[in-house]
């Protein structure tokens, strides 16, 4: 099993009380990403293109401290841009583990080994090591040849000084179902701790839009992988059985977006982690006041073909709690890879793509310059 079982119980019982409160929407795990600024420019990534002013801005520990008792997740994942390029990472992580979180650090790994001696290994700390693939697979993702060695040194690195490391593997058009179970295999004997999957989402902003798999060949792209690994038994994922399901073709889901509520360093992001389509200044403005029906497949032209963890994790686990039985099948007879699939969203009443994405950035551009303006000023004040 990839998620240790003290996690399971705690987020399982978390879920719990949150269903006999009678909360229609809650978060699981907060998205914090203290920067945006990366060393890597990945062809996939919707992050790394925002002009200077912003890639410059930083969460202080207070504001992530902030935004992780706001949100109340069991679960937080720090995120980026690069987080390892964050000076105050170290004592991000202190902090948010001693309000009893678990903490996910999502690296490109490539100044892990550097930093590693700042940290110490605990239980609720997971190192989430972005890996989409063999060397050819991830070093075309990531634009730059070498970058796979220098990851797999890291993975071993930080496993031999007792750290929990994972991988988190988003997987894109024209990825060979063998070659993936064989990196799964390779993983596995790595000896990392857990596997996240994922399909990736069609950024707007990401530099190559040919690349992204739609719902379809999603479905069946993780019906060849699982039929080649005992319907997925064979590897062990930092997932829901159900979310697998669900990857598969054998689960119809909404997404629940409120499930993985994103903090960054322009406020809380709306509607989720994938989409920017405005920004929140507090949790309890983004809960409140966002339309969440207006979003999700068949709701939303963006969304149509997304079936990302980030949106759709949540829903699968909540069911997971629900209908427990459904997800011991599942983990019993492993992920179906044949028959038909669950029925699609129909997508004939969806509101069309709307384009805010260059307002925002010109909104928080304004914001930028008028509070560096009020502190010149107040710094020149007698
Ligand atoms: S389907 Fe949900 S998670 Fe995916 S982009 Fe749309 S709102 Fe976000």
């Amino acid at each position: 099993m990839g998620i240790p079982v003290r996690q399971v119980i705690s987020i399982g019982s978390y879920i719990l009380r949150q269903e006999l409160a009678g909360r229609k929407r809650y978060p699981l795990v907060l998205m914090l990403e203290p920067l945006f600024r990366c060393n890597l420019a990945c062809a996939g990534c919707g992050k790394i293109d925002y002009p200077d002013t912003i890639l410059n801005k930083r969460l202080s520990v207070e504001d992530c401290l902030a935004a992780v008792d706001e949100c109340g997740a069991p679960v937080v994942a720090i995120a980026g841009g690069e987080p390892l390029l964050h000076k105050e990472l170290p004592k991000i992580v202190e902090a948010v583990m001693a309000r009893r979180k678990f903490v996910i650090v999502c690296t490109n790994a490539l100044l892990l080994g550097k930093k590693l001696d700042q940290y110490r290994p605990n239980p609720r700390l997971t190192w989430s090591i972005h890996l989409d693939g063999d060397r050819e697979m991830h070093d075309r993702s990531v634009c730059q040849a070498g970058v796979y060695d220098r990851v797999v040194a890291a993975i071993t690195q930080a496993k031999a000084r007792g750290f929990r490391v994972t991988v988190n593997c988003t997987l894109f058009k024209g990825a060979d179902a063998e070659q993936v179970a064989f990196f799964f295999d390779t993983v596995t004997k790595i000896g990392v701790d857990g596997i996240t999957v994922s399909p990736g989402y069609a950024y707007e902003r990401a530099p190559d839009q040919q690349h992204f798999l739609n719902r379809k060949a999603t479905k069946d792209l993780f019906r060849g992988i699982f039929r080649l690994g005992r319907g997925g038994k064979r590897w062990a994922f930092n997932q829901s059985r159900l979310f697998l399901d669900f990857l598969a073709g054998n689960q119809s889901y909404q997404c629940t977006p409120w499930g993985n509520p994103t903090r960054t360093v322009l406020g809380w992001q709306r509607p989720c982690y994938l989409l920017g389509e405005g920004y929140a200044k507090t949790y309890q403005e983004l809960m409140g006041e966002t339309d969440w029906d207006s979003y999700g497949t068949g709701n939303y032209e963006k969304c149509a073909d997304c079936m990302v963890h980030s949106g759709y994790e949540a829903s699968a686990v909540t069911e997971t709690i629900r209908r427990p039985w459904k997800a011991a099948l599942v983990a019993l007879r492993g992920v179906r890879t044949d028959g038909p699939m669950a029925p699609e969203i129909p997508l004939d009443g969806q509101r069309p793509a709307q384009f805010v994405f260059s307002r925002n950035v010109a909104e928080r551009l304004a914001e930028a310059g008028q509070s560096q303006a009020g502190s010149e000023k107040r710094a020149t004040m007698p």
